[in-house]
């Protein structure tokens, strides 16, 4: 049930929205799918065999999104990842949506972190508990304004990487996505119905590894963008 104006109990929040590049316009954000293990190499990183295990997803809030440039080191956690991302954006969605389809949804890219409080990730998987407090708190998302397809059209392939205080940490190239971007839009909406506004972050290259406050990270997507946050 969606409400009005007139009849919310208390005053609705408004709408998480990214900025598009180039303009003042927003895209606003309505859920946050992120996918698990989708470069082989970093599956063997965190102790999984990508031939056995295929890649899964995760959620994070639409308002954990943050285009400010500051990350806030969180709370109760001493072990905070970074692992860079491409990020996709839908403009429309559906369901049993097939793969060849799927680019069609597609509003946009742009270049996003999936900030991790590693060491409760770690006590939740150990335990068989949900991942929503190592994934999804405040600020866990930091990403970069959107760039439409319509202008560098469908990134297949490129470089992606992260560099922390101008040493590099992570690499990778979009071409080593265990799962597509058709493929996942495809898969999620057999699970999900999508819908406009939703976002996708696509899994990240090895290399993930702890920040501090004061580290920058500089992270790039060929023909996407570059991102620069600071943490705090
Ligand atoms: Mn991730």
């Amino acid at each position: 049930m969606h409400g009005t104006a007139s009849n919310y109990v208390i005053e609705p929040l408004s709408i998480p929205a990214i900025p598009v590049v180039g303009t003042d316009k927003l895209f606003p954000v309505h859920r946050v799918y992120c996918v698990g293990r989708n470069y082989a190499a970093h599956a063997v990183e965190m102790g999984h065999d990508p031939n056995k295990e295929p890649p899964f997803f995760f959620q994070k809030n639409p308002d954990n999104l943050d285009t400010s440039g500051a990350f806030p080191y969180p709370s109760a956690s001493s072990d905070v990842h970074h692992e860079i991302e491409m990020v996709v954006a839908l403009k429309s969605g559906g369901t049993d949506i097939p793969v060849e389809k799927a680019l069609d949804c597609v509003y946009g890219y742009g270049v996003g972190l999936d900030m991790t409080r590693r060491d409760l990730q770690g006590k939740a998987k150990d335990m068989g508990r949900p991942w929503e407090v190592g994934k999804a708190f405040e600020a866990s998302g930091p990403c970069t304004a959107l760039v439409p397809a319509s202008t560098i059209g469908h990134p297949i392939q490129g470089e992606i990487w992260l560099d922390v205080n101008g040493t590099r940490r992570q690499t990778g190239d979009l071409n080593q996505m265990i799962w597509k971007v058709p493929e996942m839009i495809s898969y999620l909406s057999g699970l999900f119905t999508l819908m406009p506004g939703d976002i996708i972050m696509s899994g990240t290259p090895s290399g993930v590894a702890a920040v501090n406050r004061g580290d920058v990270l500089k992270g790039h997507v060929d023909g996407v963008g570059d991102i620069e946050v600071r943490v705090v």
